[in-house]
């Protein structure tokens, strides 16, 4: 995990299937979840192509949705929710990549 104490356009970033999470000035826990996650090859909850699932981007409060964004697709302000939560799908594609990827 790399910490970088300086802003970014992101909080944090990081690539599937790898071993790294980058960090910017304004990350917090979620972002730490939301980018180690996608490093253990877990999708967006809204990615139509890698998720098991697809679901309306910003409509939950899960940890691999934008629902922390204080604006919309758009650019709409909207009210942030905090990511908390993981789908039942998802704990087992966690478990499973864990088990047999890495
Ligand atoms: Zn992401």
């Amino acid at each position: 995990m790399y910490f970088i104490g300086e802003e970014a356009s992101w909080n944090g970033f990081s690539y599937f299937n790898s071993k790294f999470g980058v960090y910017f000035e304004g990350h917090n826990k979620g972002t730490v979840a939301h980018e180690t996650m996608h490093a253990m090859r877990l999708p967006h909850t809204f990615d139509g192509l890698r998720g098991e699932f697809t679901y309306k981007a910003q409509q939950t409060d899960n940890f691999m949705d934008y629902c922390h964004w204080s604006q919309d697709i758009e650019g709409n302000v909207r009210t942030p929710v905090e990511g908390r939560t993981l789908f039942r799908w998802q704990m087992i594609k966690l478990n499973y990549n864990l088990k047999y990827t890495h």
